[in-house]
């Protein structure tokens, strides 16, 4: 047997000809921007977030820059994450010339220790950017506490997130503004580039959808220096195709999480943490193990695809050079990088290959003790 760590077309064939059909009617129609499509899947996201406002775009990562520059953050100013993320996170805080500064995860859920933001804080602090991580919402109480006792922003990156919640409330609507990817593989994506901010405040929400569109609320009348980060036609409508699905989805992934779970838990060094306050949408599905490398090495020799999110800590990137950032800054980070591997994870995952998932699993963790 073969368990790929995603696949997209047990999906896609269900779906097919809805697609296919959507596909067709904007091409007669020629409507390839900011059209119908795309303005009732921002209308129908924001709401499933708990939002007044939905600005769709064209990735994840121009939905954090554009998030940011709505904020008017920018050169001088210093915006507070984590180091264990996707590099997206932090370019976009490089893209509108801010600084990231980092603190470090609590090592049990992996998430932002909101602890270490009073150390990090600066005159120049202008907003805190937590990742809820793996489809976890990030502690976000103690977050927005903080953020609001110093005049700090709050920036969520939600984009392993979709449909994840805090206290019973949707992560997205938890901060200032809420940012998605919808890339092919997260638990709502496209096929091609998408993003989507989300916001209950008006003056943001239309602030975003002028930088995202040249600056302009009117065709060729430019307020402000903007960007290109739209989102076409055709991937909103592939996103609201699978939009209704997304719950049902959610729970499945859920409902393998927990299979995984029981089956593992004694064979490895950590199974992932839901703690109280959330709901895991499980993007990824993260083990500790030890002697990382061999058990990967393994798995892939029983044909099964797993992966590691991720290798290096974005502070010791080559691309973070400039910032002089030292190892062992980050010990809770650094430490968990060495452990951490993604098993197969995505909805349509029949039971049989969970349990080939699990087989191999209890062989390999077990061989190196
Ligand atoms: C995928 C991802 C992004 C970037 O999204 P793109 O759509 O690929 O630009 C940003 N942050 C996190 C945590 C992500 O997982």
């Amino acid at each position: 047997m073969h368990v790929p760590l995603v696949d997209l077309r047990a999906q896609y064939l269900p779906l097919k000809s809805e697609i296919m059909a959507a596909f067709e009617d904007i091409l007669d129609s020629m409507q390839l921007f900011i059209g119908p499509r795309q303005k009732t899947f921002e209308r129908q996201f924001a709401a499933f977030c708990g939002c007044e406002h939905g600005v769709s775009v064209s990735n994840g990562t121009d939905a954090l820059a554009l998030a940011l520059r709505a904020c008017e953050i920018g050169p001088g100013d210093e915006v507070i994450t984590v180091s264990n993320t996707f590099i997206a996170t932090v370019e976009a805080v490089a893209m509108v010339g801010a600084r990231p500064v980092f603190v470090d995860i609590d090592p049990e859920t992996h998430l932002m220790d909101w602890r270490q933001l009073e150390q990090a804080l600066s005159p120049r602090s202008k907003a805190i950017l937590p990742v809820h991580l793996y489809g976890h919402a990030a502690e976000m109480g103690p977050i927005v506490e903080f953020a609001r006792a110093h005049g700090l922003r709050i920036i969520e990156d939600a984009s392993q997130a979709h449909g994840a919640t805090y206290n019973g409330q949707r992560v997205g609507s938890l901060g200032d503004i809420g940012c998605f990817s919808l890339y092919f593989s997260k638990n709502l994506g496209a096929y091609g580039e998408a993003g989507i901010c989300t916001t209950n405040d008006a003056v943001l929400a239309e602030r975003m959808r002028m930088i995202r569109d040249h600056g302009s609320r009117v065709k060729y009348h430019h307020e402000l220096m903007g960007v290109n980060c739209r989102m076409d036609e055709m991937q909103a409508a592939v996103l609201l195709v699978k939009m209704p699905h997304l719950e049902e989805w959610n729970a499945a992934r859920r409902a393998c999480a927990h299979t995984y779970n029981e089956q593992l838990r004694d064979v490895v060094k950590a199974v992932p943490v839901e703690c109280s306050w959330g709901t895991h949408v499980y993007c990824y599905y993260v083990i500790q193990v030890d002697e990382r490398d061999r058990f990967v090495k393994a798995m892939q020799e029983s044909g099964v695809g797993v992966n590691i999110h991720y290798p290096v800590p974005i502070h010791l990137q080559p691309a973070c050079a400039s910032y002089g950032f030292q190892p062992g800054s980050l010990p809770a980070t650094e430490e968990v990088t060495k452990h951490i591997v993604s098993l197969p994870m995505y909805p349509e995952l029949t039971s049989e290959q969970i349990q080939y998932v699990v087989d191999k699993v209890r062989k390999h963790a077990r061989a190196g003790d």
